[in-house]
């Protein structure tokens, strides 16, 4: 059953790679600071992926056909959130997103879980541990 107890989070804020983490399943997880930013779990970032249509953990669409150039996404302050999840403050100034663990691991992009996604692996809320159904 996938975990979302964490063994080993690594932020590597200062290349500007991303984070990883390490399951207590033994699972690892490898997320770019671009995706984090793009899935922000907030309500305002909510909002607007369901405005324009996007699928949750996906980047809002863009309003225009020619997006402004953004700096790609890094952090600049990372804060543990008690005991299940963590918070960002983006190089955007955007920082109201808390990323459970939980979360984290439901977005996991490595091909294994995109394929339990595409098979319609979904959450089991109140699972002891057990995300996919
Ligand atoms: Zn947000
Ligand atoms: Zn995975």
């Amino acid at each position: 059953m996938p975990s979302t107890e964490t063994k080993a989070v690594r932020v590597n804020k200062s290349t500007g790679t991303g984070m990883e983490i390490d399951w207590a399943d033994g699972h690892q997880s490898v997320y770019t600071f671009q995706r984090l930013r793009d899935a922000c779990p907030c309500a305002m970032c909510d909002d607007e992926r369901e405005k324009s249509g996007a699928q949750f953990g996906e980047a809002p669409k863009p309003k225009s056909a020619l997006p402004m150039y953004r700096d790609p996404a890094r952090p600049t302050e990372v804060t543990p959130v008690g005991k299940y999840a963590i918070s960002f403050v983006w190089n955007d100034g955007h920082r109201t997103g808390i990323y459970s663990w939980e979360f984290l691991r439901i977005i996991c992009p490595c091909e294994e879980c995109k394929a339990i996604r595409a098979a319609g692996g979904k959450l089991v809320p109140g699972g002891s541990g057990a995300i996919y159904g």
